[in-house]
């Protein structure tokens, strides 16, 4: 997408939790831990992709985009359809998207990218002033929300 921008990549982080699972220094159940709200929005929301699930290779993962941002009010932290977010780009100032690889067949999830989007790129290029803030705020909503694989750090489960 043309305007995305502050672009976290976590495949680092993935690779390293696959190779755990594959030393056996974790469990598949503590990786495979899709709740059922983030496999209602794979499901509804998803965009299926070829790429095999890396844990259990019976089906292909799905990529769910969480948004985040201020300006998106009571629809902030809620999943969208890829095809919808250009859309909310051309709307809105800047919001956070979070993107997360879902397998519905075993329940392996991962967060895997975030960016920026937003009609703040077509007119400046970067702006460092609120863009780390609000990808440090948004992560942190996104954390208490928990589509991502960060709740099994915090030991719940
Ligand atoms: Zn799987």
């Amino acid at each position: 997408m043309r305007t995305q921008r502050q672009v976290v990549d976590y495949s680092l982080q993935k690779r390293a939790l696959l190779r755990d699972l594959h030393n056996g220094k974790i469990g598949t159940l503590e990786v495979c831990d899709a709740s059922p709200y983030l496999k209602n929005a794979a499901r509804f929301h998803g965009e299926p992709t070829d790429e095999r699930c890396p844990v259990c290779r019976r089906d292909n993962l799905t990529l769910v985009h969480y948004i985040y941002g201020d300006e998106l009010k009571q629809s902030a932290g809620q999943a969208r359809k890829l095809a919808e977010l250009p859309v909310l780009a051309m709307t809105l100032r800047e919001f956070q998207v979070f993107v997360v690889e879902v397998c519905q067949t075993c329940a392996w999830n991962h967060l895997i990218e975030q960016y920026l989007l937003g009609r703040d790129a077509l007119s400046t290029d970067e702006s460092p002033r609120g863009a780390a803030a609000a990808a440090s705020s948004a992560s942190g909503r996104h954390r208490e929300t928990g589509p991502s694989s960060s709740h099994r750090r915090e030991g719940r489960q």
